[in-house]
């Protein structure tokens, strides 16, 4: 008797694959919807942003796998990373950073246009991780401000990806006039960033 044959393949619906992103708060009507212009730009952004990933260890394999097919970061239009610091808007450094490597991050930070936000991904990007030697850098936030952690040693991809969309989070929230603002001024001042 021949054996049944099944196929890996089940109909989908497309529409339920595709997730749209939601519209800001605002006020609506016939024909007409008003809301902030802050809105409307962090909706852009937050849907758009260019990574940068500045990987250096372990961490760097789990984000590969993030970007891969199963995990698949593009779902979030994050798809087009790059390593040019002019073309990207979010720092994502993963891995233990030694102290040598600390203006070379610093650096890098330097040459991303504003807008850019920074993660710092798993233990050793955060803290120095178990690294707690003459040599490690202990925590990014020593030479460039952070705006999410990630915690792990690894992170897997899930917690990747969750850091990931907090910092969605922050970028739809962001005023736009924030970066012009004596707060954000000081912040980087404190940092020796004109
Ligand atoms: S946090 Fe752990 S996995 Fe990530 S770079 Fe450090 S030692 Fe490696």
């Amino acid at each position: 008797m021949a054996r049944p044959v099944s196929y890996n393949v089940t109909p989908r619906k497309l529409e339920n694959d595709i997730s749209l992103a939601n519209m800001p708060e605002g006020y609506q009507g016939e024909g007409f919807f008003a809301t902030k212009l802050s809105d409307v730009v962090g909706l852009a952004r937050k849907n758009s942003i260019w990574p940068l990933p500045f990987a250096t260890s372990c961490c760097g394999i789990e984000f590969m796998a993030t970007m891969a097919s199963h995990y698949d970061l593009a779902r979030f239009g994050a798809e087009r990373v790059g390593f040019s610091p002019r073309q990207c808007d979010l720092l994502m450094v993963m891995g233990t950073i030694a102290k040598k490597m600390g203006p070379v991050v610093k650096q890098v930070y330097l040459q991303m246009a504003e807008p850019r936000w920074v993660i710092a991904v798993g233990a050793c990007a955060s803290s120095g991780g178990i690294f707690d030697t003459y040599s490690v850098l202990q925590g990014i936030d020593q030479v460039v401000p952070v705006d999410v952690y990630v915690p792990g040693c690894p992170p897997r991809p899930e917690a990747i990806i969750d850091g990931f969309m907090r910092i969605q989070d922050l970028i739809g929230r962001e005023s736009i006039r924030r970066r012009n603002g004596q707060e954000y001024k000081a912040l980087l001042e404190s940092y020796g960033i004109q």
